[in-house]
């Protein structure tokens, strides 16, 4: 436990989260840019063309073996960090979680108003009869998911590059980070657009930015903890 940031997180009424993959990397999900992120594992394209909207319509395949392979997790579990913002919600300081995960971690810990900027592997549907489809449906298909009903391909709900982001989850969002007077931003490089975006709408008292590696939002901060965010979140004191 940090005793600056239960400070403000005492002084606070209207918490919101903003995150990104790091907030999973102590689930043991990797993130992309970390040293032992996917940037660098090996693979013949980088993360973000193979994550393409481009690239999925022209090596759809491809796609899916990468996408099988590092997107779908097995029994990943919430960790200290999910699981102190699903209670900060339940103790009703908290009022959104603003995501770029695609993990349905933050839902498994119990948080309940989440929004979900890239989507989630979760969901999946045809892209011809809009047919949905669960993870265990990609996990378990070979080559190309196929829908059962009309043979179209099965996508994930999942915000490829060069794809926009869903305009009611986008607004959600947007309001939720206006109306914070606290905003907690963690585990994410700020490095992806137009999710990163999302912070020039805050107006409220205190930024706290929570990440291992210097980020854009720093110098706008009251409070930088370059900690693992389970860490600094738990309530715990060591
Ligand atoms: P990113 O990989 O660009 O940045 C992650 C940041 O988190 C890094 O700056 C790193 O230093 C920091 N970090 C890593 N572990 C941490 C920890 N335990 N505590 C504190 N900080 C930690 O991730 P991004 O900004 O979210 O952007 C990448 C894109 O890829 C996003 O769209 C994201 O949703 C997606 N992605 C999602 C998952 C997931 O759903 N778990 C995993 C990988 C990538």
């Amino acid at each position: 436990m940090v005793p600056q940031l239960e400070e403000l997180i005492r002084d606070s009424s209207n918490i919101v989260f903003f995150g990104g993959a790091g907030v999973s990397t102590e689930s043991g999900i990797p993130d992309f840019r970390s040293v032992d992120g996917l940037y660098h594992q090996k693979f013949d394209y980088p993360p973000e063309v193979m994550l393409s909207h481009s690239f999925f319509m022209s090596h759809t395949e491809e796609f899916f073996r990468f996408y099988r392979e590092k997107l779908i997790v097995h029994g990943a579990k919430p960790n200290a960090a999910h699981l102190r913002l699903a209670a900060l919600e339940r103790e009703g300081k908290l009022k959104a979680v603003v995501t770029q995960n695609i993990d349905g971690l933050h839902q498994a810990a119990g948080s309940r108003c989440v929004y979900e900027l890239h989507g989630s592997t979760l969901r999946n549907f045809c892209m011809k009869c809009g047919k949905s489809y669960d993870i265990d449906f990609i996990d378990q298909s070979q080559g190309i998911p196929r829908c059962t009903e009309c043979g179209g391909i099965v996508k994930p709900d999942v915000v490829l590059y060069e794809e926009g982001l869903d305009p009611a989850t986008l607004d959600g969002a947007v309001r939720a980070i206006q109306a914070a007077d606290l905003l907690i931003v963690g585990g994410t490089s700020l490095a992806v657009y137009p999710a990163a975006g999302l912070l020039q709408y805050f107006r409220g008292r205190n930024l706290v930015v929570i990440n291992k590696q210097p980020t854009p939002a720093d110098r706008m901060a009251s409070l930088v903890l370059n900690m693992p965010i389970g860490r600094a979140l738990s309530a715990d004191s060591e």
